[in-house]
């Protein structure tokens, strides 16, 4: 980043996400990060610990008396290096986080983060307006649109499992009509950033599509990159009868028991939240790669998930040869061979993303996930209920 005036503050679109070592929120260590949306890089991490190994023994010394309460105090005064910095619950890590990254932004990175791309109902993003941290710029939530594809898919499930409008027969809300809608939502908020009233507008059409048949046509907002009827009538020809795409027909009785839904996943303030056309996949890929370098299951000290975090985020920032900064520092001398391995490493990085970012690959992952989704939902209808709690054994 490049800044005209050195002293100058710069506000930024930044993505919040917070990570536990274990779920459940029993997890001593969280870690909470904060990704620029323009760059994708990491510009700030907080590591939170609520365990202090030295500490939890000193205690057990004390109450086996081992030492007496003064020896402890006196040597609590010493413990400078204490590695517990949370006090809260494991819940309570990712707020915390925000909180210290937001309040420490502008002395620290001369930035302010003034738009903050977090999970729907984020207790992170109220916590950070409460502190105020730059009191001439309002910050402003962003939504993931991830998030929002995920939450239209549940809400559809849902209502078609409370209201029981799934099944078999013509015009159901089953699960591939579920993700169909899903799909269409997905693809009316990602094709028209920059344009509210277009996306809302195709939103609902997603819906009036679904609902169209023969002798009920409501095509007129579709559009012909996702509606096989538009299309038809683009090319000059006369489209087919809708008893041939059957399987995204929704009759009407169903598909008015969704406008509540399409009502609330279409109001302004949401998709007003979502022209930023980002999504949180950054902060997940790096989630996991902090995961894969301090394992989940065994217990380990804060400075191992402090060590795992700044490798990965090292990684992430600058690529493997990062790592010859850290060894400099480290006074471990790299060699020709290790600066080449870091090299190749790196290549090899950008060559595989690269491909799983090409238009075939991504269309080979949806239909395979969709054909998985699919077959999982039959079978599981098919075999009825099969595990939940209060089943008798
Ligand atoms: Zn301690
Ligand atoms: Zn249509």
């Amino acid at each position: 980043m490049i800044r005209e005036d050195k002293n100058a503050i710069i506000n930024i679109s930044v993505s919040f996400d917070g990570t536990w070592q274990k779920r459940g929120f029993t997890s001593h260590y969280g870690i909470g990060v904060c990704i620029d949306i323009l760059t994708g890089l990491v510009v700030d991490f907080e590591v939170l610990s609520s365990y202090c190994h030295t500490c939890t023994l000193r205690e057990c010394a004390r109450r086996d008396s081992k030492c007496t309460q003064e020896e402890f105090e006196e040597w609590r005064e010493t413990h400078v290096d204490c590695a517990k910095n949370f006090l809260g619950s494991s819940k309570a890590m990712e707020q915390e986080a925000a909180k210290r990254m937001w309040g420490r932004s502008v002395y620290r990175h001369q930035l302010r983060y003034t738009e903050m791309l977090s999970d729907g109902d984020s207790a992170a993003f109220k916590e950070v307006v409460a502190l105020n941290p730059y009191p001439e710029h309002e910050v402003v939530k962003l939504e993931c649109i991830n998030h929002a594809h995920k939450r239209m898919g549940t809400a559809l499930r849902k209502l078609s499992a409370e209201r029981k409008l799934g099944g078999k027969g013509q015009g159901k809300l089953t699960a591939k009509k579920c993700k169909a809608l899903q799909n269409f939502y997905r693809g009316a908020v990602l094709n028209n950033q920059g344009s509210l009233d277009i996306m809302k507008a195709e939103i609902w059409a997603g819906l009036l599509h679904s609902m169209s048949s023969d002798d009920n046509l409501m095509h007129t907002r579709c559009n012909p990159s996702w509606c096989w009827y538009r299309r038809a009538e683009e090319g000059g020809q006369i489209p087919e009868s809708h008893r041939l795409h059957a399987g995204n027909f929704l009759s009407r009785e169903v598909g008015q028991k969704l406008i509540p839904i399409y009502h609330r996943m279409s109001s302004d303030s949401l998709l007003k939240r979502m022209q930023h056309g980002g999504t949180q996949n950054c902060n997940e890929c790096l989630n996991s790669v902090i995961w894969a370098r301090c394992p989940k299951t065994v217990f380990v000290g804060k400075s191992r998930v402090e060590a795992a975090a700044s490798m990965a985020i090292s990684t992430l920032n600058e690529g493997a040869s990062a790592m010859l900064a850290v060894m400099e520092k480290l006074w471990l001398q790299s060699t020709l061979v290790t600066v080449n391995a870091m090299k190749d490493i790196d290549v090899i990085r950008i060559a595989k993303a690269n491909c799983v970012q090409s238009a075939s690959a991504k269309r080979r992952r949806k239909s395979a996930s969709t054909a998985k989704k699919v077959k999982r939902h039959q079978q599981e209808m098919e075999e009825g209920p099969t595990y939940g709690a209060g089943m008798d054994m």
